[in-house]
């Protein structure tokens, strides 16, 4: 294509001086956007085969003189084949470096009720979680976003925390932000990881997470899509102690559902 993309930046050089560096990035981001659309495309396909497969799984475990337990390793394996390339998608989508429409109304008191639900589902009544929600208390940007951001946070929290073990859902305002926080007291992680954790594919214990069907890309996906939000993810966390996960939306992207209704 005949269009082009420089980067330049302006810098301090010397006391008085400033210098500008102009970079050709055309080719750089041809070969990212190759890179997700290829991603995309392969994801995308590996959709309808993994669809099929389980059908007949789900099939064969209807029949007589099936091993029952090895057909359930096959579906197990299946699922998570599928949940991966789930996330696959929704990363390639949640990457693209755009910024989110903030007239777009987000309602949290709804989005937070359902992932509540989907929470205990999830843990199956192994957790004691709590939320604590401020109903008059959106925001403006992309619901899809937000919602995976939340969900991923929760899905962790009760994925890497001991049977019998609470968990804090909050979202409240601070000062001049809205927060959000996961709290939970299960197996928390070193410091050394801590700056690690929103690359794609890291896990911390490969072993562990595999158990629990996690693909290594959820916080990458929280990280993009916070991005997009003007915000980032803060982690504070001690091995074996617990951690807290969690983000602030700034002012100017708050939509107070009372004052709107007034
Ligand atoms: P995964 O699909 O493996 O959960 P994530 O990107 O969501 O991938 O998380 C990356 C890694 O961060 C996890 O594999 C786990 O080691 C660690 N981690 C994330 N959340 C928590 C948590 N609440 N407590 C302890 N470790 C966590």
């Amino acid at each position: 294509s005949s269009s082009w993309l420089l980067e330049v930046r302006i810098m301090a050089y010397g006391d008085n001086q400033k210098l500008l560096l102009a970079r050709d990035v055309t080719r750089l981001r041809q070969l990212e956007q190759m890179r997700r659309d290829f991603v995309a495309n392969v994801s995308h396909e590996l959709k309808t085969p993994l669809t099929v497969l389980q059908g007949y799984l789900e099939m064969m475990a209807m029949m007589p003189n099936i091993d029952g337990k090895q057909v359930q390793a096959m579906s197990d394996q299946t699922e998570r084949m599928k949940s991966l390339v789930e996330q696959l998608l929704t990363l390639s989508k949640i990457e693209v470096g755009t910024q989110v429409d903030p007239s777009m109304r987000v309602g949290m008191s709804g989005l937070l009720l359902q992932l509540k639900e989907e929470a205990s589902a999830l843990s199956d009544g192994r957790h004691n979680i709590t939320f604590e929600v401020d109903e008059e208390l959106d925001i403006g940007g992309d619901e899809l976003q937000i919602r995976s951001a939340c969900a991923n946070l929760i899905q962790n929290a009760i994925h890497y925390s001991p049977q019998g073990s609470s968990i804090r859902v909050r979202w409240f305002k601070y000062g001049d932000v809205a927060r959000f926080e996961v709290d939970d007291s299960g197996d928390g992680i070193a410091l050394e990881h801590i700056p690690r954790l929103t690359e794609r594919f890291y896990r911390v214990d490969r072993a562990r997470s595999r158990q629990t069907g996690g693909s290594g890309l959820g916080l990458a996906i929280v990280k993009h899509a916070l991005s997009h939000h003007n915000s980032e993810l803060e982690i504070h966390s001690k091995l074996g102690e617990g951690s807290t996960f969690g983000f602030s939306i700034p002012a100017n992207l708050i939509a107070s559902s009372k004052r709107e209704r007034a």
